[in-house]
Formats: C-alpha cells, sequence, structure tokens
C-alpha cells in the first residue's frame, strides 16, 4: 500500500477519526487545530503529528508540509474556513485528493468544477434516517 502524506484540519470529532483511521491504516498524518486540548480526542492509536494553529494561515500550512501532502481533509465547524482551506490546498499547493466537511448544501456550488470532494454530514444523517425509517418522506428544504 502506497503511504500517503495527509493532513486533516481540526480535531472535533470528524477530523480526529479521519486522522486515527489514516494513521492505523499506516500512512503519514499531521493534525492541525487551533486549540491544543482538540487533541484530546485522537485515538490511543493515533501515532501522527498534532500542531496548534489557525489552518486559514498558509505559514501554518507550509509548516505542516502542504508542499508534498497527497490528501487534505478540511473537517473544521466553519464551512468557509472549510472552504477556503480545500481551495487553497488545490489550487495553490496542487494537493491530489483534497476533501471538506460542509454544512450547508447549498455551498456545493462552491467547489463546482473543482476536484475537491465534499463529505455532508447533515446529508449522510439524513440518508440513514430515510433508510432506516422506511416510508416515504418528501424532499424538503429544512436544512
Ligand atoms: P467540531 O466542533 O467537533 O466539529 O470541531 C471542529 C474543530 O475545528 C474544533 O476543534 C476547532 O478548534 C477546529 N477549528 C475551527 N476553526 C479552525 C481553524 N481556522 N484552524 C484550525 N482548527 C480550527
Amino acid at each position: 500500500m502506497k503511504k500517503d502524506k495527509a493532513i486533516v484540519i481540526g480535531s472535533g470529532r470528524l477530523g480526529s477519526y479521519i486522522a486515527s483511521e489514516l494513521s492505523i491504516q499506516g500512512h503519514d498524518v499531521i493534525i492541525i487545530d487551533k486549540d491544543g486540548d482538540a487533541f484530546r480526542k485522537l485515538s490511543d492509536q493515533y501515532s501522527g503529528y498534532r500542531y496548534i494553529g489557525d489552518a486559514v494561515d498558509s505559514e501554518v500550512l507550509e509548516q505542516a508540509g502542504i508542499e508534498d501532502a497527497d490528501i487534505l481533509i478540511a473537517t473544521t465547524n466553519n464551512d468557509n474556513t472549510n472552504l477556503f482551506v480545500a481551495h487553497v490546498a488545490s489550487m495553490i499547493y496542487f494537493v491530489e485528493k483534497v476533501y471538506l466537511r460542509l454544512g450547508d448544501i447549498e455551498k456545493s456550488t462552491l467547489i463546482e468544477n473543482t476536484s475537491i470532494h465534499a463529505i455532508y454530514p447533515f446529508k449522510l444523517s439524513m440518508e440513514e434516517f430515510k433508510r432506516s425509517f422506511g416510508g416515504d418522506l418528501h424532499e424538503n428544504r429544512h436544512q
């Protein structure tokens, strides 16, 4: 298996899970969070690096090694931060695989015609609910 160099932004529940999983799979991982306490959510098996800093600062991204990263996953609780960092990673540093967490599905227009992949927690929860509920739910715009 090729060992990828991955940068995860935000060590909340999603970010710390993804970072832990990639680390356990043998990838070279660094996780950035502006709050050092957030790293407590990482698994005991996480063996990557931890970096305290604001990911919208390109110096922080460079110190984390974005210039030779293969994957970047932006999982902060702020869609605009995730969009900004994902665009910077993809368009300025040419990171091959870029993912971002988006709370607001309507913001997906901002990554149209890019190679950035979005993870929509709300949509995934709704799909899971619809699957387990079984009945016909109508499409609605309560997002
Ligand atoms: P959660 O609220 O569980 O989704 O976690 C989101 C995480 O993203 C928190 O630990 C925040 O400290 C972190 N975060 C938010 N904005 C930034 C940022 N600009 N740079 C780095 N980490 C951030």
